[in-house]
């Protein structure tokens, strides 16, 4: 039985009457003038309003505890998992509340390569905050061999995260979502005490603040995530990104202008960057976990070699990016992940944005159904729905990317010499990165690509 199963099987049970009491969905959000009769029609208890001097406006003697909001959509996570999912539950006319532990704009120690599956992703009418667009990448191979390949049209953009999961965040709340920054989430509850019906969830909140209640929750709080560990989130691939922001004078941006590096690194499945975005420059490398004192000479000798080692940089981080195993749960009961905190993002690039964006906005269409099912069986059937969905399209992409990162790790000679001296290569490369095709259509499409990968990387 799969964790899944598993979980299921623990939610189910009774038959659903005490939960039928509570209610269901809403036409409207609370902070766009529904009053609490209308709450209450539809099934939600709203918090009583305070009158102007303290007193509360429902009769409610003094013993009477008022009874709590229950939000149809909590999502933990406000990275462009859990903004993608807090939209696309505010706009099917959801209460959605989006958790944070962070103040917004937060740092993330991320790339910000968005490549065209990303910006395809984005919500409707959502403007990038684009700081460079990418029309050339150099390729070296361990310092060496260096060759650059342009292009006509832009390959991939790049942005600062604090500037794009920021204004993802202010794109949710425009449509209806409300955010609390500043609170860290510690758990989720299915059962006990904190939990009034089968209906419902309880998020439990760091500190003195009581648990928040959800009909349905979406974990997207990051490659660390309490969600994920609660839902079970099997990992089998885990890596050390490094990286620093260095800021450089005009003439070394000019430089960099338009053009990004991706060096091919000395350790097996190992590469390092430069993405440029005006005066600053975003240098990173990425490479297995356990490898943390070689992952660091690899990033300073990467940085010595450019020439950028006597600037100073402005930050300096690490941040460990995971991959979900293939049999690994994305659901418990009403509690679904996305995102980084599912182990969600492209095992040889480390690409991650595109898998939050789409898996976000899928758990947020799925928790709007999981919240308005009236009994542990249907809300199961829902969260399988959205295991499906992501199964099915990031899933097969992971699937090729873990093929092409076991390949890469033994030859990262070939795969420099392929986009270096063999056009179609390159021109197999910009397409992906702009979006005009996929990892798993390459191999579908092309049958070298399809036997090369067969014959270097066996089934
Ligand atoms: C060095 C490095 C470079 C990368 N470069 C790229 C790149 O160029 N392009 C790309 O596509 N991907 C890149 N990635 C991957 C990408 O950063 C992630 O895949 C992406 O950020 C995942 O988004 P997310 O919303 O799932 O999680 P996150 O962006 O990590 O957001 C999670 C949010 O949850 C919050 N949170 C965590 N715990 C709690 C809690 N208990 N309660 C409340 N809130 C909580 C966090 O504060 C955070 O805001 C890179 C990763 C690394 C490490």
């Amino acid at each position: 039985m799969s964790s899944e199963n598993a979980a299921g099987a623990e939610d189910r049970g009774g038959d659903g009457s005490a939960d039928e009491a509570v209610g269901g969905g809403r036409e409207e959000h609370p902070g766009h003038g529904r009053g609490a009769e209308g709450a209450a029609r539809e099934g939600h208890v709203e918090q009583p309003a305070e009158g102007p001097d303290g007193a509360l406006d429902d009769e409610l003697s003094a013993d009477e505890e008022p009874e709590k909001t229950v939000w149809d959509v909590v999502v933990v996570g406000a990275g462009p998992a859990g903004a993608s999912a807090a939209y696309a539950a505010a706009v099917a006319g959801r209460r959605v509340l989006l958790l944070e532990k962070a103040e917004l704009p937060r740092y993330k120690t991320c790339g910000g390569g968005i490549i065209g599956p990303s910006r395809d992703a984005l919500p409707p009418g959502f403007d990038l905050p684009l700081r460079e667009r990418v029309h050339a990448v150099t390729f070296s191979l361990n310092g060496k061999l260096s060759r650059t390949r342009r292009s006509r049209h832009m390959l991939f953009g790049l942005v600062n995260r604090s500037d794009l999961d920021h204004s993802l965040v202010e794109h949710a709340v425009k449509a209806g979502a409300d955010v609390r920054t500043g609170v860290t989430v510690t758990r989720v509850e299915q059962h006990g005490a904190d939990v009034p019906d089968r209906r419902t969830v309880a998020v439990v909140l760091a500190g003195d603040e009581a648990p928040v209640l959800a009909r349905a929750v979406v974990g997207a709080d990051g490659s660390a995530s309490r969600i994920g560990a609660h839902v079970g989130v099997k990992m089998d691939q885990v890596d050390l990104g490094l990286e620093v922001e260095i800021p450089v004078p005009d003439s070394v941006a000019e430089d960099w202008a338009g053009r990004a590096l991706v060096d091919w690194g000395p350790l097996p499945g190992s590469y390092g960057w430069v993405f440029p975005k005006g005066d600053t420059l975003t240098v990173g490398v990425i490479s297995a976990r356990g490898e943390g004192a070689a992952t660091k000479r690899y990033l300073e000798d990467f940085i010595g070699r450019l020439g950028l080692a006597g600037f100073e940089p402005s930050v300096s981080s690490g941040h460990l990016t995971r991959c979900r195993s293939e049999d690994s749960p994305l659901s418990r009961g009403r509690v679904l992940v996305c995102g980084d905190a599912a182990g969600l993002l492209e095992p040889w690039t480390r690409e991650g944005i595109s898998f939050a964006l789409r898996s976000g906005r899928l758990a947020g269409e799925w928790a709007v159904r999981i919240a308005e099912s009236h009994d542990a069986v249907d809300a199961r059937r829902q969260a399988l729905n959205y295991a499906f969905a992501v199964k099915a399209g990031l899933g097969v992409e992971m699937g090729i990317g873990r093929r092409m990162l076991n390949v890469f790790s033994r030859r990262p000679g070939m795969l420099h010499a392929a986009l270096t001296g063999f056009r179609p290569a390159w021109n197999v490369f910009a397409r992906f990165t702009r979006g005009a095709t996929s990892l798993p259509e390459v191999v579908r499409t092309y049958p070298v690509a399809r036997r090369a990968l067969d014959a270097l990387d066996p089934q």
